[in-house]
């Protein structure tokens, strides 16, 4: 083993990246589910795609992100792992929870948060997010 393959997809599925959420950043296919565009959006900040995340959120809540902030938040941090803590789909409606463990400066942590996402003309949006608190160890 050579260390961290390169190519794995920063989502967590072990697949390459580029048969996994490569596939969504490149505009080939869309996200078929809301967890799917959720692991695709993780794998946007890892690979500071932020078009990708402009275009993956609901027109309506666009003016509610902070592309600089994002960004700033791409750049510095290291994304180390994503976890899906639940998913479920209802008609239009998706709600995903999430952690996205990442370090900045070497220190370590976690982004506990529910998101909720809408699908319009068969495409999955995100619309908004709901950080909850981590409990300090
Ligand atoms: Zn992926």
């Amino acid at each position: 083993m050579l260390g961290w393959p390169p190519m794995k997809c920063p989502c967590g599925s072990e697949k390459n990246y580029s048969e996994c959420c490569g596939i969504y950043h490149s505009g080939k296919e869309t996200a078929p589910t809301a967890e799917a565009l959720m692991r695709s959006r993780y794998a946007a900040f890892a690979k500071n795609q932020m078009q990708y995340l402009r275009d993956t959120t609901d027109p309506q809540s666009l003016g509610d992100i902070d592309d600089e902030a994002n960004q700033e938040w791409a750049e510095r941090a290291k994304f180390l792992k994503l976890e899906i803590v639940n998913a479920e789909e209802k008609a239009n409606k998706g709600i995903v929870e999430f952690k996205a463990f990442y370090s900045v400066d070497d220190e370590d942590y976690v982004h506990h948060e529910v998101s909720t996402f809408r699908k319009q003309a068969g495409e999955w949006f995100f619309k908004s997010g709901k950080v909850k608190e981590e409990k300090k160890k």
